[in-house]
């Protein structure tokens, strides 16, 4: 019997897997695909993320200074920083990485094992899974869910999944018109949407957008603005699409189990970004399960700190995220132009803005008297800004 199985190793999963095995702990690692971390993503992280989880430097593929902003108008905005803020990093290799690294602190890595069923008990946990019609089964003492977006499994376990949920679509392109990260509020896009040309090395870059709409239309609407405007690229890839969660679960920990990453939720509403928080979410479902295993006490009121230290270091992230996702979504094009363009003139954009961390600037909006003149102007939204307060 395994001390935990972690299902999925996607960046969530692989770095629990990780964790647990450098605690001494057996671990069963197990994933439906071969190629773990070739999900649908940018593979965009911050410079933080990328030193605390020590990407490799060849991994990394390109650094951005800063970004361009769009509004819906087609007025720029530049931020431009003197240090690097984010990376776009070879993500499936990254994950290759993590996942082989706990192998070689002694997880028992299963790809190809697609789990289709568990049950917990006073006994501890099975696990079912398939591979190539062959049917196995996982006993542990413990397990941890990290399968990502819809976690069909949770409901097995008293776990709920996400259900706010944002639809994304990707594109991979060859181009030599993009110099640094492209950011496109609502341009060409419908109205919850945001876009993106995010560079992955010299001459290759992604093509992309999150939102509620059907991203099929919305990426096509998104392309074809692209090119009236003049952008020249090659696309290298079929688009590809899948969702991501908007708000954290209601609940990320049971009996003898924990959801860490996009399975819980623990994600940034604004941008979607996941890969940091669900391996920061991987090493404390480790912290809690190896405390909890040490004890051999698995119950909610255990597990329970898991979901109070997550909360802890993002929940206000996840909460002021939404919230000004809500803003962004609900605001007509004339209104998010003027706040924008505030937001430029205000200075909140200058200084440091931290990729993972979008309350400090949420905050530092609420804070700028110039920023808010301009919003009070837009009907509804003071009034929301200062109930958040
Ligand atoms: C278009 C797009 C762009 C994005 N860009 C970025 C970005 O630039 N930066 C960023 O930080 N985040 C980005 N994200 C979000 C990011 O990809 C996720 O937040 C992150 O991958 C979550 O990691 P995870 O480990 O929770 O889940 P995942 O990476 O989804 O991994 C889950 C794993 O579980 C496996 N699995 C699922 N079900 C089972 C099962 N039943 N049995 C066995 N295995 C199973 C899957 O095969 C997968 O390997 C993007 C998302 C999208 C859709």
């Amino acid at each position: 019997m395994f001390d935990v199985v972690v299902i999925g190793a996607g960046p969530g999963g692989a770095q629990a897997a990780l964790a647990f095995s450098e605690r001494g702990r057996s671990v069963a690692l197990l994933d439906s695909r071969h190629d773990i971390g070739n999900k649908l993503c940018t593979g965009i992280v911050s410079t933080e993320c990328a030193e605390e989880y020590s990407v490799p430097q060849d991994l990394r593929k390109f650094s951005a200074n800063g970004a361009t902003v769009h509004t819906p108008s087609g007025r720029s905005i530049v931020i431009r920083r003197n240090e690097s803020q984010a990376i776009a990093i070879d993500r499936e290799k990254f994950v290759r990485g993590v996942a082989t690294a706990a192998e070689n602190s002694g997880t028992q890595l299963m790809l190809g094992f697609r789990a289709t069923g568990i049950v917990i008990n006073k006994f501890g946990v099975r696990v079912t899974a398939s591979s190539n019609g062959r049917t196995e089964v996982i006993e542990a003492r413990s397990v941890v869910l990290a399968t990502g977006f819809q976690a069909p499994l949770a409901d097995q376990i008293g776990l709920d999944t996400p259900n706010t949920i944002g639809l994304a679509a990707q594109v991979e392109i060859e181009t030599d018109d993009v110099a640094t990260v492209q950011v496109y509020a609502r341009r060409y896009l419908p109205q919850t949407s945001f876009g993106w040309i995010s560079p992955t090395g010299p001459g290759t870059a992604h093509i992309g957008l999150l939102g509620r709409e059907h991203p099929v239309s919305a990426l096509q609407g998104f392309t074809d603005g692209l090119e009236q405007d003049g952008f020249k690229y090659k696309v290298l890839s079929r688009p590809r699409y899948w969702g991501v969660p908007l708000r954290a679960s209601r609940r990320s920990y049971g009996y003898r189990c924990l959801a860490v990453g996009d399975a819980a939720g623990q994600i940034k509403p604004t941008t979607g970004g996941g890969i940091y928080y669900a391996m920061k979410a991987g090493d404390m479902a480790a912290q809690t399960l190896d405390d909890a295993l040490a004890r051999d006490d698995f119950s909610t009121g255990r597990l329970k700190k898991y979901e109070e230290h997550w909360k802890s270091l993002l929940g206000k992230e996840l909460r002021l995220g939404y919230m000004a996702r809500l803003f962004y979504e609900r605001l007509t094009d004339a209104e998010l132009d003027r706040i924008l363009l505030a937001a430029d003139d205000s200075g909140i954009l200058d200084g440091d803005v931290s990729f993972d961390h979008h309350s400090v600037l949420i905050t530092k909006a609420l804070k700028s008297s110039l920023f808010m003149s301009v919003l009070s102007a837009v009907p509804g939204v003071a009034a929301r800004l200062a109930l958040s307060r």
